[in-house]
């Protein structure tokens, strides 16, 4: 069994890749990053002391356009992690057939530890460190975990401030700054979007599902938000305060408001309160990950009560999870499938910007329910053709759509 993150993903990769015959030359090209960049970022605190860490911005593969991902702030977004995201971002942007290739950038920072004028700091030193491979036909990146539009604002100024004023060098921008009206919600209405084509191809009614979700950032709170609308039962929900269960389903709206205001999820009113553990264990039809890597794992992957996993988080289930939970029936909704609606939307954005164009918000969802939708159908008829897993249909897809390009590209 893999060792790290960026193992894990190459498991998949190449459990994926042998379906499809992949030539054993491509193997070294497609599992190991193009470029690594690591740096050093000091930054000067509020109380005058000098803070210094390390931040990242791995590049994968550019076989089909310039490289794009996020930006976490997280104690454990170190090299090897960043490497196993940034791969990912090669496999999803594939998949969804968006015109980009994979990176993903990190640093290694516990962010509530920092002050607005501390983060602004630190994203400031971070770009001046990585823009020099940075840019719109370049590397464009985006906010990830901890990371959000004001953080994108500060990226792109600090970019613009070098190379002149360029939105489209970053996106999941403000809407007041080139922003694109739907981006926020597009990776959590993305993950409705293809639970949603699940359910119409099972015949399952998603209005009556139960669901749990582990998470409750950007994505976690939207997606609550968009199957509560819908009519679904969110039974659980959780941050990193723990998690809350009401049997009759949460009030979704109350708990965001709640939220929004930066109150910890345990302290809301008329809950029952959940470990981590009860909430992955929780009964329910549908059980979604929003928040880290590596949650459901060998040692808990028995306990899930779930008939379906969506991965609205990237890589929250190991390769040993994924194979416990696959020999129970358990379906899973890979990431790479799942979550794609944040860098669908990106991709919206960056077209935008280019455009010096807006689009209304009615558009931006609709374009994204068509694209998630297609994903989808791509990714069960390969699966259904070859037998296998919808992780191992979606990878050999990606895997197919990049070592095509880097051929044709003269690449190899
Ligand atoms: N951070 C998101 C992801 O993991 C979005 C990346 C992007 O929009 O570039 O897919």
């Amino acid at each position: 069994m893999p060792h790290s993150a960026h193992e894990a993903v190459n498991t998949y990769f190449t459990e994926a890749a042998r379906i499809i015959d992949l030539h054993e030359e491509l193997y070294p090209v497609l599992t190991t990053p193009y470029r690594e960049l690591a740096v050093q970022v000091p930054v000067r605190l509020d109380d005058g002391s000098l803070l210094v860490t390390r931040g990242y911005r791995v590049q994968h593969n550019g076989a089909r356009g310039p490289y794009k991902g996020g930006i976490r702030y997280h104690p454990d977004a170190g090299l090897d992690e960043v490497r196993a995201l940034a791969s990912l971002m090669t496999w999803k942007t594939a998949l969804v057939n968006v015109p980009f290739g994979g990176a993903k950038g990190g640093v290694e920072i516990d962010p509530k530890m920092l002050s607005k004028a501390e983060m602004q700091r630190l994203t400031r030193r971070f770009t001046g460190a990585i823009h020099h491979i940075l840019g719109i036909y370049r590397d464009i990146p985006a906010p990830d975990v901890n990371t959000n539009a004001q953080v994108m604002a500060w990226m792109m100024d600090a970019y613009s401030s070098v190379h002149g004023y360029t939105p489209a060098a970053v996106t999941g921008k403000p809407l007041d700054l080139g922003g694109a009206p739907g981006r926020e919600a597009a990776t959590g209405r993305g993950c409705v979007y293809v639970l949603g084509a699940h359910c119409r191809q099972e015949g399952i009614d998603l209005s009556s599902q139960r669901v749990v979700v582990q998470g409750f950032g950007n994505v976690g709170s939207w997606l609550s938000h968009e199957l509560h609308a819908l009519g679904a039962k969110v039974v659980a929900v959780s941050d990193v305060s723990g998690g809350v269960f009401s049997e009759h389903g949460l009030d979704i709206p109350a708990l965001r408001s709640h939220a929004d205001e930066g109150q910890p999820l345990v302290d809301a009113p008329g809950v029952e309160i959940l470990t981590n553990d009860e909430l992955l264990a929780t009964r329910c039809d549908v059980l979604v990950p929003a928040a880290l890597g590596e949650v459901i794992t060998e040692d808990n992957a028995e306990a899930v009560q779930a008939s379906i996993v969506l991965e609205a988080a990237n890589h929250p289930v190991t390769p040993h999870g994924d194979k416990l939970l696959g020999d129970r029936g358990v379906v899973v909704i890979p990431d790479i499938l799942a979550n794609a609606g944040g860098v669908a939307g990106s991709y919206f954005e960056w077209t935008q910007n280019i455009q010096q164009f807006t689009w209304k918000e009615e558009r931006f969802n609709q374009e994204l329910e068509d694209l998630m939708t297609t994903a989808y159908a791509a990714t069960r008829a390969a699966a259904d053709s070859y037998g296998c897993t919808l992780r191992r249909a979606a990878f050999a897809l990606g895997i197919e759509r990049v070592a095509a390009a880097a051929r044709l590209r003269g690449y190899v």
